[in-house]
């Protein structure tokens, strides 16, 4: 049998008339970026999550680039964050000029440990960048804390995490901004590249639609009057003439310095399609992820361990193992594909050497990398395809593993 570390079929054969119907009606509309189907995603996905604003845009990464961007993250600055997650996290932080600095995971939950965080903080701290690995929530409680005794911004990375809740609140939403990606791959995926930038915060959001359309037009005009009342450091006010919002020529008028990051039509007609379902295939992760923790429960496999108050979306399912590459290509053998998240922790790869870490800073995630590893999870898995794995494993620790 063949096992894919993810099956996407299964989750569109579901909904295929749909989507073909949804892609002709776009097609036919003559109106491909930031229309009718990104306005009424984004209203559908800020009630989903329960937030104020939903601003979607062209992928994950420059859903945390514009975030730092707003909230005035630049050059001199640091920004607290996680070494054991996708390089996107930390290049976010180094496309705008700032340093990240790396603070070590908890052995348990792979997140952040925001006991180590505090001796990190200093004169050019300005944000605390947690994410929300493999699907569980980071521990916002201490998070938010520490941001609000040393007055530091906090910028979720839900990319893997949509639909995760910690304590009742959604993942993303807790923060001052929470980012999130529609990579085909994570566990809500458009046929492309797509990403969404949430916050509650009202200026905050003018920044962020005037800096996805480069600054211009009237939500270039809202963004720089957003920036000037956090007294940021916005461009200069201008002496142009504004155009009114309705004027044709509005949009070659540029009031900010901002990116081209903006959703089209297809990916969210195909993302519209899409989200009633995220919860059960959430559900259907997190079935299967406890299958493999019961029916593995006497394998010398770790499972992932689930914090307290918080619902694990299972982005990926990872275990530890302390022979991992030996299981990996007796599985792999047997036609089952499997993953390493994450091989290098970000504090040790080739371009942050500058920053001058060594092997031994941050020993959890070294450790950490050196045995995880992904089992195949997807909504749609079918018992026997999970039960192959299951015996494959139990098999494997027979005729290998000393009694
Ligand atoms: C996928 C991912 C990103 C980047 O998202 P893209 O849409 O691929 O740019 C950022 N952070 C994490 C943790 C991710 O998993």
């Amino acid at each position: 049998m063949n096992i894919p570390l993810l099956n996407l079929s299964r989750q569109h054969e579901v909904i295929q008339s749909k989507l073909t119907e949804a892609l002709l009606k776009v097609v036919d509309s003559n109106n491909y970026i930031m229309g009718a189907e990104v306005r009424a995603f984004e209203a559908e996905i800020a009630a989903f999550l329960g937030c104020r604003h939903a601003i979607s845009c062209g992928n994950g990464t420059d859903a945390l680039v514009l975030s730092l961007k707003a909230l005035g993250i630049g050059a001199g600055d640091e920004v607290i964050t996680s070494p054991f997650t996708f390089f996107a996290t930390a290049e976010a932080v180094s496309a705008v000029g700032a340093t990240p600095v790396f603070v070590d995971v908890d052995p348990v939950t792979f997140n952040i440990d925001a006991a180590q965080i505090e001796s990190k903080i200093t004169v050019r701290t300005k944000a605390i960048l947690p994410v929300h690995v493999f699907g569980q929530p980071a521990d916002m409680d201490a998070l938010l804390a520490l941001a609000r005794r040393y007055r530091l911004h906090v910028v979720e990375d839900g990319c893997q995490a949509i639909g995760a809740s910690y304590k009742g609140s959604m993942a993303g939403t807790m923060g001052d901004i929470g980012c999130f990606s529609f990579f085909p791959t994570k566990n809500l995926g458009a046929l492309g590249d797509g990403g969404l930038i949430v916050t509650n915060d009202d200026r905050l959001a003018a920044i962020l639609k005037g800096l996805r359309v480069h600054g211009s037009g009237p939500a270039g005009l809202q963004a720089l009057k957003a920036m000037q009342q956090l007294g940021g450091g916005a461009d200069n006010a201008s002496t142009v003439r504004h155009p009114e919002a309705d004027d044709p020529g509005a949009k070659y008028y540029n009031y900010v310095v901002g990116a081209n990051s903006r959703l089209d039509e297809i990916q969210a007609a195909v993302l519209r399609i899409k989200l009633p379902h995220l919860k059960n295939w959430n559900e259907d992760r997190i079935r299967l992820a406890d299958v493999y923790r019961r029916e593995l429960s006497v394998s010398c496999l770790q499972h992932p361990a689930l914090a307290e108050d918080v619902i694990h979306v299972h982005h990926l399912y990872i275990v530890q193992s302390a022979c991992r590459e030996e299981l990996i290509s007796y599985l792999n053998e047997k036609g089952i594909a499997t993953g390493i998240y994450y091989p290098v922790p970000l504090h040790l790869q080739k371009v942050y050497e500058r920053l001058g870490y060594r092997e031994g800073d941050l020993p959890v995630a070294e450790y950490l990398s050196t045995r995880t590893f992904a089992l195949p999870l997807y909504p749609g898995m079918s018992d026997s395809e999970q039960n192959y794995i299951i015996a494959a494993i139990l098999q494997f620790e027979k005729e290998r593993m000393p009694q």
